[in-house]
């Protein structure tokens, strides 16, 4: 479970660099979703790197309207940036209804039913939206982190400076504390409340044989920022 997280958490860090890289880079106007080489089975990411959602190409999306990696738990999807140049003048249309069902009506029954469900799949056949059944389908998409990016806010870049300790051991305390924190990343990232809350309980508040003695771990500032980074998804 927590390893599960620590995954997660990692794709997470790596889209978030990847924003950082690119999102700002004016000749860099999309980018093209890659599949994961150990895709572990088929699902809404094989429909996000095939299908031509904005008439720019497979699996190639605007910037501000990419998917949020990582789409769902295990996902080690990857983006390359995509250059003004290579698209040649194309101009990004919505057309993510169409061009899913386009992708979608090519699968195996057993293929789409993966992506929509059997019940899903029924209501898709009679012509719903494939968006609200498809699984792990989320409208959030990638977006600058720069405005809102909490370890800036804080003023504490170095994780090791003395600012970046006290905001930890402030963060620490006002997390033991808080009451919903557990059942927003709950809802982010689709694990159970309760599992969240162990995992919470025992990373902030349950004390441990350490080496210096039964204690609770010491406030880590990287750890602060994973677990507000789950909160706000
Ligand atoms: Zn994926």
């Amino acid at each position: 479970m927590a390893e599960r997280i620590a995954r997660t958490e990692a794709a997470r860090a790596w889209a978030d660099g990847f924003a950082e890289k690119y999102m700002d880079d004016d000749s860099v106007v999309a980018f093209q979703w890659k599949l994961a080489s150990r895709h572990p089975k088929f699902n809404i990411c094989d429909l996000y790197a095939e299908a031509n959602l904005y008439g720019l190409g497979k699996g190639i999306y605007p910037k501000n309207a990419t998917p949020r990696l990582p789409v769902h738990p295990h996902c080690l999807c990857h983006l390359a940036p995509v250059y003004r140049s290579e698209l040649k003048g194309k101009k990004a249309v919505d057309q993510l209804e169409e061009g899913g069902r386009a992708w979608l009506e090519k699968q195996s029954l057993y293929h789409r039913q993966q992506i929509l469900g059997i019940a899903g799949c029924k209501s898709y056949e009679r012509g719903a939206d494939w968006r609200t059944m498809a699984r792990n389908y989320s409208p959030k998409v990638m977006q600058s982190r720069t405005k809102h990016d909490i370890i800036k806010a804080s003023g504490a870049l170095n994780p090791f400076s003395n600012r970046a300790t006290e905001h930890a051991v402030r963060y620490y305390e006002e997390i033991r504390h808080r009451k919903t924190d557990a059942i927003r990343i709950a809802q982010n990232t689709g694990f159970r409340a309760q599992d969240i809350q162990a995992i919470k309980d025992y990373i902030f508040v349950e004390e441990h044989d350490l080496v210096d003695g039964h204690r609770r771990f010491y406030e880590d500032y990287e750890m602060a920022q994973s677990w507000q980074r789950l909160i706000e998804g």
